[in-house]
């Protein structure tokens, strides 16, 4: 059995390897920038279908440098709230978001942080995070401490180690510190027996996942997601993009939440498409969305309800989309269920 290390090393670069191993890829006008498909994503592709939502995600298409108007680079304006000096966001009054790693196992074609991420090498600079340490243990607002990248899973365990230290004993009052990974559905077998047993050591809170399609629940995902759990008493949860052709369906989305659900996996955060450079082509309308939203709730368990959030265009921070189950009109308060029966619930509105 090859280590997840291994398998990377093994990951496509060049286009035209990749045509020798899948069937019908399109003609390129233009030589892709920033792509690479490792052997775990590539055995998750249908050989021959073009649409097949696993192909979609990793796989550079020509319109992808296609740009509309309405979109920006670092759209989420992280780049103001970056503390100077460090790879440290700090966004909301009680925690930080702490990017650790440029690289990833796999890049998705809608990344967010596509202005940011992908280099061939990477070694991480002990000094700037030991920089970036430095602010939180100064800073006792912040409570809770995201470390994500690029896909911080992609360093060695003893530079998580480091990091997850260095935090620790800079502030043993923490309350939360969580992973951010793409990395346990692009390449499950990063979730080994050690970085289990290191999670737990470091008493990481939560890792947050990103699981897109129904395809990427494999068994091998199952198995590997189910031993960290047990390795780590982690929390999973589950952070999916919205994408046009991918999970812009109904039926897609209540199949992808009870399968997380299945796998002991909090569906979290659904996110709109950010107007990243390229992404308008994924982008899907606010009324398909709400179809979507209206399609969970009540229909599937609650535990598999996530919320959609619009991420915060110009650094707003993310901000919760949802239909109104509520009207009030004047002394009338009606709700609506799910099945869009409707009932008075004025008593709601005094509480004399
Ligand atoms: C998403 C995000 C967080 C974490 O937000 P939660 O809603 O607590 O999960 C923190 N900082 C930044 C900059 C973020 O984008």
């Amino acid at each position: 059995m090859k280590t997840w290390k291994e398998l990377l090393a093994e990951s496509i670069v060049d286009y035209d390897v990749l045509r020798t191993r899948l069937a019908n890829l399109p003609d390129l006008d233009k030589k892709p920038i920033k792509f690479l498909v490792n052997p775990y994503v590539l055995s998750l592709m249908d050989h021959d279908d073009p649409n097949c939502p696993i192909r979609k995600q990793f796989i550079p298409m020509d319109d992808e440098y296609e740009e509309s108007p309405h979109e920006i680079s670092d759209e989420l304006g992280e780049e103001s709230c970056r503390i100077p000096g460090t790879n440290v966001i700090h966004r909301y009054p009680n925690r930080v978001l702490f990017l650790v790693s440029p690289i990833c196992g796999a890049y998705c074609r809608h990344c967010t942080r596509k202005h940011a991420v992908f280099c061939k090498s990477f070694k991480i600079d002990r000094e700037e995070i030991l920089r970036g340490v430095e602010y939180i243990k100064n800073n006792k607002d912040v409570q809770d401490v995201l470390i994500s990248g690029g896909d911080p899973l992609m360093l060695d365990d003893d530079d998580l180690e480091f990091i997850f230290k260095s935090i620790r004993l800079a502030r043993p009052d923490l309350q939360i510190l969580r992973v951010g990974s793409r990395m346990p559905v692009v390449m499950p077998y990063r979730l080994t027996e050690e970085l289990g047993k290191l999670f737990y050591k470091y008493q990481i809170t939560h890792l947050n996942i990103q699981v897109n399609h129904p395809k990427e629940i494999t068994d091998t995902f199952r198995t590997h997601i189910r031993e960290f759990i047990r390795n780590s008493a982690c929390l999973i949860g589950n952070q999916t993009v919205l994408i046009r052709g991918v999970n812009d369906s109904v039926q897609i989305m209540r199949e992808l939440c009870m399968k997380l659900a299945s796998c002991s996996i909090r569906p979290y955060y659904v996110y709109t498409m950010d107007p990243a450079k390229g992404n308008y082509k994924w982008q899907v309308s606010y009324d398909r969305t709400m179809e979507i939203i209206e399609g969970l709730r009540g229909w599937i368990s609650g535990v598999a309800v996530p919320t959609f959030v619009v991420d915060g265009i110009g650094g707003l921070g993310k901000m919760p989309i949802q239909p109104n189950y509520v009207v009030k009109a004047g002394n009338t308060l009606m709700c609506r269920n799910f099945e869009n029966k409707t009932r008075i619930m004025s008593f709601l509105l005094s509480e004399k």
